[in-house]
């Protein structure tokens, strides 16, 4: 096991904390999802070890295959927050328990015939893009009530709440403040869609102040990640 994960583990729940505290939340209300995208399952298994029991990817077939190679850990969240296309829906719904990136009403129509019977519902937030690229992934804000409906209408889904990623060229806090009343809007239409995913390495101390309750944490914890082939 490797000590420096520990340490930087311990310290980015320190700083989340902090962070909570400081925007009068409890740290409680926030989960912290790390991200092992490009990392082996081993690091999975050390993650595992220290406690950690959310974890995000961003690929259908490195989803599959390390949800696999750790399958003995059964008590593992897996969240899928990559972009999805329709003909992994199928795939992706066997491995994660939410998708976090819901972006167009074809992909619900998707994970929902995915579904198989007795199959609990499957957690999905909306994902707005905020930026003017649509190449970023994202349903543009004036798609956003359309969207939920349509997820509202898809009775294996469970509608949580919201996602997105701070664009490189706005300050975080502009644009979580702007996540966060999109979220209100989203809860509008389903007062129990409360999950607002937003907080990377770079910004999460943003995201908190903004209220988020989903952060997806990756190299601050596992390092920088491995170069992908
Ligand atoms: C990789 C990734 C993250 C984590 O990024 P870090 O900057 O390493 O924390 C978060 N969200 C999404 C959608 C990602 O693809």
């Amino acid at each position: 096991m490797d000590d420096t994960l520990a340490s930087r583990l311990a310290s980015i729940d320190e700083r989340i904390t902090d962070a909570a505290r400081a925007a009068g939340r409890g740290a409680s209300d926030i989960t912290r999802i790390v991200v092992t995208k490009f990392h082996p399952a081993s690091l999975v298994r050390d993650l595992h070890a220290l406690g950690v029991r959310e974890v995000g990817e961003n690929r259908q077939q490195e989803l599959t295959t390390k949800r696999e190679q750790t399958a003995d850990l059964a008590d593992l969240t897996w969240h899928f927050i990559g972009q999805a296309q329709t003909n992994k829906a199928r795939a992706i719904r066997a491995t994660a328990a939410a998708v976090h990136t819901v972006d167009r009403a074809r992909l619900a129509d998707a994970l929902q015939r995915a579904a198989v019977d007795g199959d609990d519902p499957l957690d999905v937030l909306v994902q707005i893009n905020l930026t003017d690229d649509p190449g970023r992934g994202g349903v543009s804000p004036d798609g956003i009530e359309a969207l939920a409906q349509h997820i509202l209408g898809c009775d294996t889904l469970r509608l949580r709440g919201v996602m997105a990623v701070a664009p490189l060229d706005e300050h975080p806090a502009a644009a979580f403040a702007r996540v966060a009343q999109y979220a209100q809007r989203v809860r509008t239409l389903e007062p129990a869609a409360r999950w607002i995913s937003a907080g990377m390495t770079g910004d999460f101390v943003e995201a908190i102040a903004a209220g988020a309750t989903h952060l997806r944490i990756g190299s601050a914890i596992t390092g920088p990640r491995p170069l992908h082939g």
